[in-house]
């Protein structure tokens, strides 16, 4: 304002325009300055934000790489697993057709198996024999007190030998007497050796037989202390006439065939099975029911009757019948029955058995209405049994002395219909009394009766069989108890099957040689020619 001074006013505004002009000029470059400097800096921080930017979507781009890559596999690896799968299923679709080919295969076997079966145990003929010659045992050397200490080895000697599976050879050579050289054809002979196991492999066929509606009878002869009970029952214990149930590798036929019978029950069609058992002993030519109860429910002796009914079948009025649902329950009942048994110690062992045990299975089976054909698959069977089944229920069983009422499967609670219709077939499993004379058991008195009855139903069954396998019209079962009771299951076309118990010393040679000589003639002659048809019926028989 000092230079201002003196100066004319035009002067001062040109003044003023020219310092305006330079304030002008001053400021446009600071702010193209700070517009540089912003500029740069922007330029900066997008740059920085750029290749963040860059980065980013780069790392997004490898992630999501990855993770395609992940996804890929799990897609071929779930492509595989279909893949497997279906090639899995393919396979088991597979399977499951040739598993229905061998279905269907293996039941036409089945079938065509127990047709061949079945003519086969014809062709057997309904009468055959086995022998069995146990071992050699410690009391075969015990002999009588005037019997020399040569003798007595002599005695324990061996003489009866299984030649091979369907010889017996019986040699012996005794100073002062008659050298024995003989052979017997059974059809089947068991040495010393073959164990129980063994023995009813050979039995177990029969009992197929049993379901397809035939009777069948299984009976053990042969002289005291030759093995019968052993293997009918199974080796008994010591002081006991009961069985040891425990030894499953001992058990003899009869507990073996009750498993069989259930087991081949649970493999038939449906309709209703039950199983009823008797126990009976003949002793002096009586029936002694093993089962029958005391009022207060203790097991004790009764005397039966056996009769002939109408229809010509053999029957025990008021026996007792008890329905068992399995094999361990049969077990049980047999073995109480069996305390009962009526024994004399005789000479040639201790617990020598003179009575006859006939324990009976009978099989009912209640079929309803249609479905009668389609049980048995052999027609000629299935007509027969359809004849003899046309009897409908509510009588029979009031007829019947079921003696367990409350069980599931017993008869009573069955709803009788008129289309309901029941068939019965019987196994026998018989335990002969000892088939030795009198002579060599030394016994007298109340024993020698014992021994003649046992003698006299022996020799009855000799003359039955003999009849049978002659096909003589008349057979004479009624000529004892025995041979009545056993009547339906040895006779018509019932499959009978002897088992022949040997003793195989020298000191039973006699005997054995009867034995020998009673399951030869048992033996049809004519096999293969006993057509069930032909055979005479019980009824016609008498
Ligand atoms: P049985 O009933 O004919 O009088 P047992 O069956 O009581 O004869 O047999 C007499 C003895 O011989 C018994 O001690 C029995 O255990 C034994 N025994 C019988 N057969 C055989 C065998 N095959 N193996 C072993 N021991 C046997
Ligand atoms: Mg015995």
């Amino acid at each position: 304002y000092q230079g201002l001074a003196g100066r004319s006013t035009k002067e001062v505004l040109q003044l003023y325009a020219a310092h305006g002009h330079q304030m002008k000029l001053q400021r446009s470059s600071v702010v193209t300055q700070l517009h540089e400097a912003v500029k740069k800096r922007l330029k900066q921080d997008l740059k920085s934000l750029h290749s963040f930017a860059l980065e980013l979507s780069k790392n997004f781009q490898r992630q999501s790489k990855t993770c395609l890559y992940q996804i890929l596999a799990a897609v071929q690896g779930i492509q595989l697993q279909n893949e497997a799968m279906r090639m899995f299923q393919i396979k088991a679709f597979d399977l499951e057709q040739s598993l229905q080919e061998v279905i269907e295969r293996y039941e036409k076997e089945k079938q065509k198996r127990k047709a061949l079966h079945n003519s086969l145990v014809e062709l057997r003929g309904n009468i055959r024999v086995h022998c069995r010659i146990r071992p050699l045992l410690p009391f075969d050397d015990a002999g009588g007190h005037s019997v020399s200490q040569d003798r007595q080895r002599n005695f324990s000697e061996k003489v009866a030998y299984a030649a091979d599976d369907e010889t017996v050879l019986v040699k012996c050579s005794r100073p002062g007497h008659a050298s024995v050289s003989k052979t017997f054809q059974f059809e089947r002979v068991y040495n010393d050796l073959e164990s129980q196991d063994a023995v009813f492999a050979d039995v177990a066929p029969l009992l197929t037989s049993l379901l397809d509606g035939y009777n069948v009878c299984i009976m053990a002869y042969g002289q005291t202390g030759s093995g019968k009970t052993y293997t009918m029952l199974g080796p008994q214990l010591e002081g006991n006439l009961a069985f040891s149930i425990e030894e499953e590798s001992e058990l003899g036929i009869i507990p073996r065939a009750t498993q069989e019978v259930f087991r081949l029950i649970s493999e038939k069609p449906p309709g209703s099975y039950w199983v009823e058992v008797s126990v009976v002993e003949v002793y002096n030519n009586e029936i002694f029911d093993l089962l029958a109860k005391d009022s207060y429910g203790k097991v004790f002796g009764v005397k039966r009757d056996v009769v002939t009914t109408r229809e010509g079948k053999s029957d025990v009025p008021l026996l007792t019948h008890e329905t068992v649902e399995n094999a361990s329950e049969f077990l049980h009942l047999v073995n109480k029955g069996l305390q009962l048994r009526v024994t004399h110690p005789t000479l040639v062992h201790a617990h020598s058995s003179r009575s006859h045990l006939v324990v009976t299975l009978t099989i009912t089976t209640v079929v309803f209405g249609d479905n009668f054909g389609t049980l048995w698959e052999d027609e000629q069977t299935s007509q027969r049994l359809n004849k003899e089944a046309s009897c409908t229920f509510p009588q029979k069983m009031r007829d019947n002395k079921f003696t367990s009422s409350s069980r599931a499967s017993s008869p009573v609670q069955l709803e009788a219909t008129e289309k309901m219709k029941q068939v019965k077939t019987r196994l026998q499993l018989v335990d002969l009394a000892g088939s030795e004379c009198i002579g060599m058991s030394g016994v007298t008195g109340a024993a020698l009766r014992e021994t003649s009855f046992i003698n006299r139903s022996l020799s009855a069954l000799a003359d039955v069989l003999g009849a049978i396998a002659e096909q003589r019209a008349h057979v004479p079962y009624r000529n004892s108890k025995l041979t009545h009771l056993l009547q339906d299951s040895i006779g018509g076309d019932a499959k009978l099957l002897v088992m022949l118990c040997i003793s195989p010393g020298q000191k039973y040679l006699t005997e054995s040689m009867q034995s020998l000589g009673f399951g030869t003639r048992a033996r049809q002659v004519q096999r293969g020619q006993v057509k069930k048809k032909n055979f005479p019926m019980p009824n016609k028989a008498k």
